[in-house]
């Protein structure tokens, strides 16, 4: 990111993250992504240090920091290998729901909690039979009295498994389509929640992404976040932010598979030489760096927009697939350098390859957000 962004106190709060992953999660990767969790006791530390939901108001237990605050967080947990630590998403993510929407007592019980990491969010939308298409889900929640009863379920939900609060998005009238949708706080000792396995992933491995069902689980009516039918464009208001964060993890890593790539190209020697004085490696890496450096400067450049209020939807729907493929095309070539030992768990290339592939996938599609980008230019693809 440009200087004019960064101030000195960003980059002392930088310092003293950086620090802090590497003590606290870079030696305890290898063991979170066997155990395919981590620890509650993680979330506590950062909460502790101020290091969740920065940008929430004091009133709240947060430091009411801009979100340059939280770009440092997730640039800083991937490049200490914490990608699938699921703070990102709880803290620019779903929290965000609570606080833009929830009545004042929801946010006084919940808020707090999620400063302080006793309460972990996470945000349900898609179900086994409607991932791209939200406006398909099942799910619904009747009005009855005092409360809303949820019927349906949710699948490949980030901090699925540990969440203490869902956002859950939920029809409150199956007949009115994407008019119909509402969102739900649904907390974990509600009657009729349930959370089913912890799904076993390609990689992304310490992340708890779980199923959820929802069986006459009865919450109070006050669990509505605003209006009746308003989740549609609550999600579409929120999805910029979301998927500017995924931005930031495409381009993290990117720039890490480059330096792993590069660092291995100098020191493996081949026929005599560094495998990196092979012309085709050496253009290989050229094209990898440049592709990188353009992912650098349109991500920074809609950091920038985005924190001085401007609408970046058209934007922010070209960077997630361009740099959700760009990074896939970085990490291959970064793996392909490293020859069979990229292949082999001791070298990092191998975690981030794998890791990587869900960027092109969650947060929408590559193909989705193709079809917002065109839509965008006057056009009606099919
Ligand atoms: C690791 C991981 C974490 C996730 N975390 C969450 C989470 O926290 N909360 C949550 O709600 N969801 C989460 N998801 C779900 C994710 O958002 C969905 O997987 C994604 O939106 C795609 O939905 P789908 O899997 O149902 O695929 P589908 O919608 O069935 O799509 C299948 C394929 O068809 C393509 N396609 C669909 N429609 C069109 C079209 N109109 N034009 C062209 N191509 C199309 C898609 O691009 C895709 O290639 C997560 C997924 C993963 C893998």
């Amino acid at each position: 990111m440009t200087d004019s962004l960064y101030t000195e106190e960003h980059q002392i709060f930088r310092d003293a993250f950086r620090k802090f992953v590497a003590k606290e999660i870079t030696p305890n990767v290898e063991q979170w992504e066997a155990d395919r969790a981590v620890p509650r006791d993680l979330w506590l530390k950062m909460g502790e240090q101020g290091y969740l939901c920065p940008w929430l108001p004091e009133q709240y237990g947060g430091l009411g920091l801009g979100f340059e605050y939280s770009v440092i967080i997730n640039e800083e947990l991937i490049r200490g290998d914490g990608f699938g630590v699921g703070v990102p998403l709880h803290s620019d993510v779903a929290t965000p729901y609570v606080h833009s929407y929830a009545t004042p007592e929801m946010k006084e019980r919940w808020l707090p909690g999620c400063a302080t990491g006793e309460v972990i969010t996470s945000i349900g939308l898609t179900e086994p039979n409607a991932g791209s298409d939200l406006a398909a889900i099942r799910t619904t929640a009747r009005r009855d009295g005092d409360s809303y009863v949820l019927n349906g379920q949710k699948t490949f939900i980030t901090n699925g498994y540990f969440a203490d609060l869902v956002v859950v998005a939920a029809k409150t009238d199956p007949k009115a389509g994407h008019r119909g949708v509402s969102l739900i706080l649904v907390d974990k000792d509600a009657p009729g929640f349930h959370r089913g396995r912890r799904l076993e992933k390609m990689g992304y491995h310490m992340q708890d992404t779980a199923e959820l069902f929802f069986e006459d689980c009865r919450v109070p009516a006050s669990h509505l976040l605003g209006a009746e039918g308003a989740g549609f464009k609550y999600m579409m208001e929120k999805l910029q932010r979301e998927r500017l964060e995924v931005c930031i993890k495409c381009q993290v890593n990117a720039e890490e598979a480059l330096k792993e790539g590069l660092n291995y190209a100098k020191v493996r020697e081949a026929f005599g030489r560094p495998i990196g004085n092979f012309q085709y490696t050496a253009f290989r890496l050229a094209e990898m760096a440049t592709d990188v450096e353009l992912g650098r400067v349109f991500l920074d450049h809609l950091i920038r927009r985005h924190i001085e209020g401007n609408d970046i939807t058209q934007q922010v729907s070209m960077a997630k697939y361009w740099l959700g493929e760009m990074v896939n095309r970085v990490a291959y070539q970064a793996l392909q350098i490293h020859g069979g030992y990229g292949y082999m768990e001791e070298y990092r290339i191998c975690r981030i390859s794998r890791d990587v592939r869900s960027l092109s996938i969650f947060a929408g599609t590559s193909e989705i957000m193709k079809l917002i980008v065109s839509r965008n230019l006057g056009l009606t693809p099919q």
